[in-house]
C-alpha cells in the first residue's frame, strides 16, 4: 500500500513550502541513485519521496490530497491512472524530475525496455460507503473502467503473424531528450506514445490499438470498521501489464458518507436525542437508535438536558477486531414552544407552587453570583 505523503517526507500535516522542500532536499539526497549504487531498496524510496512531494509542493493537488489522501485524478472521474512512473503520460511535472534523473543513458534502470515485460500500472477507485456498510462490513459492487488487452493481438496492436517494430524516433527507448534551461529532460516518444515500438500491419480486431476501453465490474469486500481514507488494494485488477507483464492492481479508496442520526469519531459513534421534559422530570425508558436497530436507554427522574448516556459496545468495531467502540447519547430536553391555554394555566399553576427547592441548580449559580459580587 501507498504510504502518506507527509510520512513519506517525515513532516506534519501543517508542514510549510518551505519545511516540506528541505525535507524533500534532504531524503532526495539520501536517497539518490547516484549515491546508493543502484540499490532498489533506495531506489523505491526516492520514487516515493518525488512522488509525495510532487503532489504536496502543490497548493491544489495537496488541498485535494487532504482531502482525499490522493492526488487529483485527470478527468475528474471516479478514478485514472496512479503511480505515473513508467506510465509515459507526459506532463506531470513530477515525471520530469524523476525522468531527469532516471532516463535514458542514466543507469537507474527506471523505465522498461520497449520489448520486457513490465507490470501494468495501478487505479484508484472511489468508493463511497453507507456508515451503516463501514459498521458491519459489506460487499459492494463496484464498476469502473480499465484497459483490456485485444483478444487478437494480445495488445500488441500488430496482426496475426507480424510484430510491431522498434520505434525510428526513439530507437525504442520509448522516450526523447530534450533540453530545458540546465536540464535534460526526458519525454514519452510522440511517435510511439512512449511504448518503444510501431506497428507497420495493423492487428484488424482492434485496428492496431492493442487495447480498448472496457467497463470492469467487481465485488468487493468491505471489512467492518473501515473509515473514510482506508485504501484496500486488489491485487491484478489494474491496468494490463505490457508485453505480457502482469496487471497492475486496484486500490479502492474509502469515502464514508456522513450519517444523518449518528456521528463518528474512531470506534465510537455519537447521536442526540431530544426527550419530554415531563419524561425528563419524571424518568422514563426511552427508546433510542442505535447502529443495529433501536435499543431502551433507562432515563432516571431529574435528567437534565446535555446529559450523555454511554451505550456499551455499540459503536463500530475496531478495524483489527480487537475492540468495540461506544455509542455515546446527548439527552436533549425540548422545551415546548407551542401551548394552548389549558396547558399554559397548568404550568403558570406548577410555577406558583415551586420554589427555590424546585431549582437547586439555579439556587446554587444564583449564590455563586452573590459571592463574587460582595468580593
Ligand atoms: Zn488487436
Ligand atoms: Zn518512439
Amino acid at each position: 500500500m501507498a504510504r502518506d505523503f507527509y510520512e513519506v517526507l517525515g513532516v506534519s500535516r501543517g508542514a510549510s513550502e518551505d519545511e516540506l522542500r528541505s525535507a524533500y532536499r534532504k531524503l532526495a539526497h539520501k536517497y539518490h541513485p547516484d549515491k546508493t549504487g543502484g540499490d532498489k531498496a533506495a531506489e523505491e524510496k526516492f520514487k516515493e519521496v518525488n512522488e509525495a512531494y510532487g503532489v504536496l509542493k502543490n497548493k491544489e493537488k495537496r488541498a485535494h490530497y487532504d482531502q482525499f489522501g490522493s492526488e487529483p485524478q485527470p478527468g475528474g472521474g471516479g478514478f485514472g491512472g496512479a503511480g505515473g512512473f513508467g506510465g509515459g503520460g507526459a506532463g506531470s511535472p513530477f515525471e520530469d524530475i524523476f525522468d531527469a534523473f532516471f532516463g535514458g543513458g542514466g543507469g537507474g534502470g527506471g523505465r522498461s525496455r520497449a520489448n520486457a515485460a513490465s507490470r501494468g500500472d495501478d487505479l484508484e477507485y472511489h468508493a463511497s460507503i453507507t456508515l451503516m456498510e463501514a459498521a458491519f462490513g459489506s460487499k459492494k459492487k463496484i464498476s469502473f473502467n480499465r484497459m483490456e488487452n485485444c483478444n487478437d493481438c494480445e495488445g500488441s496492436g500488430a496482426a496475426k503473424g507480424s510484430q510491431p517494430t522498434q520505434c525510428s524516433q526513439c530507437g525504442g527507448q520509448g522516450q526523447v531528450r530534450m533540453s530545458q534551461g540546465f536540464f535534460s529532460v526526458t519525454r514519452a516518444c510522440p511517435q510511439c506514445q512512449g511504448k518503444g515500438t510501431t506497428v507497420s500491419d495493423p492487428c484488424k480486431g482492434c485496428r492496431g490499438k492493442g487495447q480498448s476501453k472496457v467497463k470492469r465490474e467487481l465485488s468487493i469486500d468491505i471489512p467492518a470498521g473501515i473509515d473514510t481514507g482506508s485504501r484496500l488494494r486488489v491485487p491484478g485488477e489494474g491496468e494490463p501489464g505490457r508485453n505480457r507483464g502482469p496487471r497492475g492492481d486496484l486500490f479502492v479508496r474509502i469515502d464514508v458518507q456522513e450519517d444523518e442520526v449518528f456521528e463518528r469519531e474512531g470506534t465510537n459513534i455519537f447521536c442526540e436525542v431530544p426527550i419530554d421534559f415531563p419524561k425528563a422530570i419524571l424518568g422514563c425508558t426511552l427508546k433510542v437508535p442505535t447502529l443495529k436497530g433501536e435499543a431502551e436507554l433507562k432515563i432516571p427522574a431529574g435528567t437534565q438536558s446535555g446529559t450523555v448516556f454511554k451505550l456499551r459496545s455499540m459503536g463500530l468495531p475496531d478495524l483489527r477486531g480487537y475492540r468495540q467502540g461506544d455509542q455515546l447519547v446527548t439527552i436533549q430536553v425540548e422545551t415546548p414552544t407551542k401551548l394552548s391555554r389549558e396547558q399554559k394555566e397548568l404550568i403558570q399553576k406548577f410555577d406558583e407552587l415551586s420554589s427555590e427547592k424546585t431549582y437547586p441548580i439555579h439556587k446554587r449559580f444564583m449564590n455563586k453570583i452573590k459571592s463574587t459580587l460582595n468580593k
